[in-house]
């Protein structure tokens, strides 16, 4: 969470120093809850997130000096009280076995790499964990799934490049069966540029799933890239109704100060997050809670 802070007070436009300028040793007044609100919605917390905070450093302070750490403090726990409820683990029900989790985002969003440092979290728990490298499109994925899978002792189940996605998921769920693996973690591929074939692709793999196990998949991870912004509403939006989206995870918050999307996606779209990915090692995932994160915020 160190780290998060850190990525998020890193860039200039950071809410912190949005704050300090506003807010220094001026009487409150109806422009700058307006300049409040610019730098919320700059930061991609969404209008009406921005708007209520707004509304509640207005009341009752007009026309005395206010204090950023009271401004910041306001933010954070309006924040911690949107993401709250949206803050839950990813849970594995054992009475599915294997549990079927497939793994979806545009292309360089941090799947695979997730996937890793999801399957070293179970592996850690004692779960056997099986890997299936969907995303077919690249041959770096399925290297990069095969590297996962050696250091984590995971077996991998993949095919050659530009093979049938489906196919694989196929093969990935009947041998977890056979082997009583507990989990499996399907990648996929993410390319956007073409939204049909995307969408005929995660249809047919989750068609496919639900041949070997009519309840599969029992979970739709999307992976989004905190830098990308406003993009992330987008691609929530279309992921959500191809794959039906059952959880989020937001990456690189190590690097960005616009993790503020995710408060604008919960308000929005009211699905779990699950996890955020600060680096690129195994160990740099953590279960999300809103009280961190809503501190990282508001800096
Ligand atoms: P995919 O195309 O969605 O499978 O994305 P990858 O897993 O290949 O990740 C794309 C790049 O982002 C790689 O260089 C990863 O190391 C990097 N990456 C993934 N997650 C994180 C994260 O949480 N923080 C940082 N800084 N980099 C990440």
């Amino acid at each position: 969470w160190a780290r998060l802070r850190e990525g998020l007070a890193r860039s200039s436009n950071s809410i912190g120093s949005g704050l300090i300028a506003i807010f220094t040793k001026r009487k409150l007044d109806e422009s700058m809850l307006d300049d409040l609100e610019d730098v919320l919605i700059r930061a991609d917390l969404g209008v009406a997130t921005a708007a209520r905070i707004a509304k509640i450093v207005g009341k009752g302070r007009y026309d005395r000096n206010v204090e950023v750490d009271e401004v910041k403090a306001i933010l954070a726990a309006e924040v911690e009280r949107v993401l709250s409820p949206y803050a839950r683990p990813l849970e594995i029900d054992a009475e599915k076995k294997p549990y079927v989790i497939l793994v979806v985002g545009v292309n360089g969003s941090g799947k695979t790499t997730t996937i890793g440092k999801i399957a070293a979290k179970f592996s850690a728990e004692g779960r056997r964990v099986l890997l299936a490298a969907g995303d077919t499109f690249r041959a770096a994925a399925i290297e990069q799934l095969m590297i996962w899978g050696q250091r984590l002792h995971c077996p991998v189940i993949s095919r050659e490049q530009g093979a049938d996605a489906s196919a694989l998921a196929f093969d990935a769920i009947k041998a977890a069966q056979e082997r009583g693996d507990d989990v499996v973690l399907m990648d996929t591929a993410g390319r956007l540029q073409n939204r049909t074939e995307l969408m005929a692709e995660l249809e047919k793999i989750i068609r496919v799933m639900k041949k070997v196990d009519a309840t599969a998949p029992h979970a739709v991870l999307l992976v989004l890239d905190a830098t990308v912004g406003q993009n992330a509403m987008s691609q929530v939006e279309i992921f959500g109704r191809v794959a039906g989206v059952t959880g989020l995870v937001m990456t690189k918050l190590d690097g960005t100060a616009r993790g503020g999307i995710l408060v604008a996606i919960a308000d929005k779209f009211q699905l779990p997050v699950h996890f955020i990915g600060i680096g690129e090692t195994a160990d740099d995932l953590e279960a999300f809670t809103a009280r961190d994160f809503a501190r990282a915020i508001a800096g």
